[in-house]
């Protein structure tokens, strides 16, 4: 007779489809061709189209319509003429409309989930259960700050018109991610969804009509990287929000450089899944399939590198195995399967060539016995062992359902290894210590930390990356800054204004430094000879000889010289940005201490009042001494939140410096500006390579006395005087600078767009714009503050 546990084993699972017939209906009723949607209306399909497919069979679903350029400027000249309408319906009004978005997606979700699963090849399981709930459930929160901009985000208006595209791994997620803050924030947007997975962007845009969202609110383009290339350059659009590839996030950096429009960049990732030995290895196995095999891998988070401690690497690798054999892949429509299929056979075999270059390279390859099925594109859940941590496959983003495992000794070896890559979008962290945990997760360079947790999101968390996984936050309250700026000046992002208002960056090339001239000046007749200086720079706490060994004159307006100042090159920038990484403690001192070190710079400045005064406008030095308070006081009061998302968690939403920071101060007022911008980001931890005025240099090099004697330590503020584009182009182009500050022409500006894509770095430029320094909100607003942290969400789920 069979015993009971022979039938547990012998148990199959039987066929579990979710009906097709609505969808394919749906599909039927458009003819299977679809135009785009703009101005409330639809076109007809265009004279250029493409076919988007079934993954799971690699048959046709639907021809799509390629977008031109001359489509992409009605859209925009659609949204462009909703959005005044659209801002002037206040918080309340649009509140109303989101909310209605989010019931119409509620009362469709079955059938939204049904054709993301159809079109994109994901398991319906995960549609159903998570991409569509979260849709709705962003509707919904940000209903709610709709609601509340206006008490919430005082001073601030919309930012205009928003260019969106999105990658095709959450479709409709990523939409909801997109249209619901800038909708919310009283913005009109032109969205592209991915070539491969348009279906529900389109039927969330009759939704729109459904649910009676103004005309030109929501426009949606189908097209592939032309489409969105026409949207990157189109002039009257005023941000871009992307989500995708960190190559295509490179190229629309470098597109957008010096244009003015505000950009926020989703990228990609190699996220660190850290398992120490006491961790629970069953929840860590779970853990696994949800980090790695959710969504077939395709996800930008994906914990694709499981860094375990060594004493249970053995163990957790053999409970590993067995958990794959038993995966489920297959028809994505069936509930019961785990795993669906790959979106497309480009990315099939990308993640092919991949895993044969991963066995080439010596790591040892495991799958399960089963096979994948034949017709449409599948890939088996994939595990590397013995993976050097150069190797590719442990440093390039695979994109598919492929993990590789290394070990580890210690937690600082732990940290060093997850922080070995030049992404930081997330990590996960496993352990039964909630010391250890809060230990490490600060350490680690990823917005989103996961402790016994992983990929879980929320509308009331913000998601984003450091490093080359991009900027800028989606969720939480965060994520608003994104879609709004500072209702007057709008030197934060360059743009003056609305439609009217806004001011062109203008090209005209701003009075850059006389200094850079290398004609000698003649000397002021009047002047009696000036005790002899050797100009220096302040590097590492120390005064530094220039490299080059010359030093450059400083002129007045007249043309006459008043001093001279140290010429600075690449080699003093590098020394800089050295000193200033190894300064890098200043982050963990208290923020009690860094308080007190600014008040003692505040002290000092005073103390020597009447000797800076000389050098620069009547005032100047009060307004300094009480700038430098003012950021001393927010030293310890730019608090973090903790965010409500629905799970038994906290979400600590921490901000944390960005780093290194390259900051070029304004010509004037010189030692006014050089204060307001540097002591807000030191005060927040980061440590600074600073290019002081070219105009007036001489009071803020003399500041370095100042920073000296204030139990500064040295290396967290560093001073290089010089030729300035020729320095901050070194600055802009450093790999080893994690974010720069430009407070000076439109020229300058765009060249430290451009160059700063190498390594992702964050940039606040100006763009010509000037800034009246003396102005509490322009010189010391919050935005000082923002533009110096970057914000991590740590979730910390309780309970047993
Ligand atoms: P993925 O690796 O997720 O496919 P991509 O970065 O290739 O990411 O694509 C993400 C989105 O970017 C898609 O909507 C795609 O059409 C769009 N895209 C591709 N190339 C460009 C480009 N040069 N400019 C703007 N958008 C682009």
């Amino acid at each position: 007779m069979t015993s009971i546990p022979e039938i547990f084993d012998t148990l199959a699972y039987g066929p579990a489809p979710e009906a097709a017939a609505p969808a394919l209906a749906w599909l039927e009723q458009h003819g299977r061709r679809f135009g785009l949607f703009i101005g409330g209306a639809w076109t007809q399909p265009g004279s250029e189209t493409f076919e988007t497919q079934n993954p799971a069979t690699g048959k046709p679903l639907a021809l799509l319509t390629q977008a031109s350029e001359a489509d992409v400027d009605r859209a925009v000249r659609a949204a462009r003429a909703a959005q005044p309408g659209w801002a002037a319906l206040g918080g309340h009004g649009r509140a109303r409309h989101l909310y209605a978005l989010a019931r119409h997606v509620q009362k469709q979700s079955r059938f939204f989930a049904v054709l993301e699963s159809l079109d994109n090849g994901k398991p319906i399981r995960e549609s159903r259960d998570i991409d569509v709930p979260l849709v709705a459930r962003h509707f919904y929160h940000h209903a709610g700050w709709a609601q509340l901009m206006e008490r919430e985000l005082p001073g601030r208006v919309p930012v205009g018109v928003i260019g969106q595209i999105i990658p095709w791994n959450f479709p409709l997620l990523m939409l909801a991610w997109k249209i619901a803050p800038a909708l919310a924030t009283g913005n009109t947007v032109v969205l592209k969804p991915a070539e491969f997975t348009s279906l529900t962007a389109l039927r969330f845009a009759e939704l729109c009509e459904e649910a009676g969202i103004p005309p030109g609110v929501v426009n949606i383009i189908t097209g592939d990287g032309r489409t969105g290339a026409a949207i990157v350059a189109h002039p009257d659009i005023d941000k871009i929000a992307f989500t995708g590839s960190t190559d295509v996030g490179r190229i629309i950096r470098t597109a957008t450089a010096g244009s003015g429009k505000k950009l926020s960049l989703e990228l990609g990732g190699k996220s660190p899944f850290v398992v120490f030995q006491d961790a629970d290895l069953d929840s860590v196995v779970e853990g696994v399939v949800d980090a790695i095999w959710f969504n077939q891998g395709q996800v930008c988070c994906a914990g694709s590198r499981i860094l375990v401690q060594e004493g249970v690497a053995d163990r957790l690798i053999a409970k590993l195995k067995a958990r794959m054999e038993a995966l489920r892949l297959g028809d994505p429509l069936d509930k019961a399967v785990d795993m669906g299929a790959i979106v497309a056979p480009v990315q099939l075999e990308r993640i092919e060539g991949l895993v044969r270059q991963g066995q080439e390279e010596g790591a040892s390859m495991w799958q399960p016995s089963w096979s994948c099925p034949k017709d449409g594109w599948f890939f088996p859940p994939t595990l590397f062992t013995e993976v050097s941590p150069a190797a590719t496959i442990a440093q390039v983003e695979i994109f598919g359902p492929v993990v590789v495992l290394m070990n580890f000794r210690t937690p600082a070896e732990a940290v060093e290894l997850a922080n070995n890559t030049r992404f930081g979008l997330a990590a996960s962290l496993w352990t039964e210590s909630i010391n250890l945990a809060l230990d490490i997760a600060p350490q680690l360079k990823a917005g989103t930390v996961w402790i016994n947790c992983t990929n879980v999101f929320d509308a009331a968390s913000g998601f984003g990356g450091y490093r080359e996984s991009g900027f800028g936050r989606e969720g939480g309250k965060e994520g608003l800054r994104e879609y709004v700026r500072w209702e007057k000046g709008g030197q934060a992002d360059g743009r003056t204004g609305g439609r009217n208002g806004r001011a062109k960056a203008s090209s005209k090339r701003r009075r850059e430094s006389s200094a850079g001239s290398s004609a000698r000046p003649p000397v002021r007749p009047s002047a009696l000879p000036a005790i002899d200086r050797t100009p220096k720079l302040y590097i590492g706490g120390k005064q530094a000889r220039p490299d080059s060994g010359y030093s450059m004159p400083v002129l007045d307006q007249a043309g006459h010289s008043i001093g001279e100042v140290g010429h600075g090159n690449r080699k003093d920038i590098r020394n800089a940005v050295e000193a200033a990484h190894k300064a890098s403690e200043w982050a963990r001192m208290t923020a009690h201490q860094r308080a007190q070190v600014l008040y003692y710079i505040a002290e000092n400045l005073a103390a020597r009042a009447t000797e800076f005064s000389r050098g620069v406008s009547p005032g100047e030095v009060e307004l300094a001494v009480e700038r430098i308070y003012t950021w001393a006081a927010w030293t310890d009061k730019y608090d973090g939140l903790v965010h409500h998302t629905p799970y038994r968690n906290v979400t600590l939403a921490m901000p944390e410096p960005i780093g290194v920071l390259g900051i070029v101060c304004p010509d004037q007022p010189s030692l006014l500006g050089l204060v307001s911008a540097v002591m807000p980001a030191i005060a927040m931890g980061n440590t600074a390579v600073v290019i002081p005025s070219p105009v007036a240099p001489l009071a803020a090099i003399d500041f370095y006395q100042v920073l000296d004697t204030s139990d500064l330590p040295g290396g967290v503020v560093n001073i290089v005087t010089g030729p300035r584009d020729e320095l901050t182009s070194v600055l802009a182009a450093h790999d080893d600078v994690d974010g720069i500050w430009y407070f000076g022409g439109a020229e300058g500006s765009a060249e430290v767009e451009r160059l700063s894509s190498g390594n992702m770095k964050r940039t606040w430029v100006s763009h010509g714009h000037d800034r009246d320094w003396s102005d509490p909100r322009e010189g010391a607003g919050e935005e000082f503050l923002e533009q110096a942290t970057q914000v991590k969400n740590i979730w910390i789920p309780y309970g047993e």
